[in-house]
């Protein structure tokens, strides 16, 4: 094999795919997330897109703690609608409940900041997260809790809290430095984020298993495209690397629920 299309494998985003793909029992078992939903709150990082680069926003893991004893700045509350109670969900369900979170926001009188997009450091899931100000943090709470989710962020002054909601008892509310990093639009389906480097192509055109497998890679890398650019990729219009070219036939988004920080990718 080439060594480059080699390298773009061994840097493939883990995107949790299903592990044995070739059989209809096999594809709807899903694969556990690498950790507890309290270790992706805290671990999560946060991307917009700045002209052309990635405005990374994360909590800091190699410093102690913080618990500053008070906030000067506005709370901007940073929330997704995704996977409400851990459920799995087609990726146009989860576009649509954030939406819904929207729309409840506005009636609310909440001003909304933007949509950012919501992975763990691996990228192996992503959500959509609203970020937004004007509501009290009782609120924010119980708006979060409607819609599933069991916690939700703040961002004030230098600092990232995740805020538990009661849905799940492991998570506790923890405040950490943030720090917001520019970077380069890298292929977002490497983890290795080498400039100029491209992906190969998970999965193949023949046979169930290669089939199904490069469905979910091509339903990820859509994904992430959309939500993080890809500057070698070109948003996704040049072919992945190797023979099979950038897609295998067409991919049914509906039929496929998407991994999430609770589980991998399932078909229905
Ligand atoms: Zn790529």
């Amino acid at each position: 094999m080439d060594h480059e299309i080699e390298r773009a494998h061994e840097a493939r985003v883990p995107c949790l795919s299903s592990e044995n793909p070739g059989t209809p029992e096999g594809r709807v078992a899903r694969l556990p997330a690498a950790g507890s939903p309290a270790t992706s709150y805290a671990t999560q990082w946060h991307t917009s897109l700045r002209q052309g680069r990635r405005a990374v926003l994360r909590g800091r893991l190699d410093a102690t703690v913080a618990t500053p004893t008070e906030f000067f700045g506005i709370t901007k509350w940073m929330l997704s609608a995704w996977s409400p109670n851990g459920d799995p969900g087609a990726l146009v369900e989860n576009v649509a409940r954030t939406e819904e979170l929207l729309d409840e926001l506005r009636s609310r009188g909440a001003l909304i900041a933007e949509v950012l997009a919501t992975t763990p450091p691996d990228r192996a899931w992503l959500e959509d997260t609203v970020v937004f100000a004007g509501l009290d943090v009782e609120t924010v709470v119980r708006v979060a809790r409607e819609h599933g989710q069991p916690a939700l962020t703040a961002w004030r002054d230098t600092y990232l809290t995740v805020i538990p909601t009661g849905l799940v008892d492991d998570i506790e509310e923890t405040t950490r430095e943030a720090i917001v990093e520019l970077r380069p639009q890298t292929c977002p389906m490497r983890v290795d984020d080498i400039e100029g480097a491209r992906c190969a192509m998970h999965g193949g055109p023949y046979g169930s298993r290669a089939i199904h497998a490069a469905a979910i890679w091509s339903t990820h890398r859509q994904l992430l495209l959309t939500r993080l650019g890809c500057d070698p990729c070109a948003g996704g219009t040049e072919p992945t690397l190797g023979p099979l070219g950038s897609t295998v036939g067409p991919v049914m988004l509906g039929e496929i629920d998407i991994a999430s920080r609770y589980g991998g990718y399932v078909w229905r």
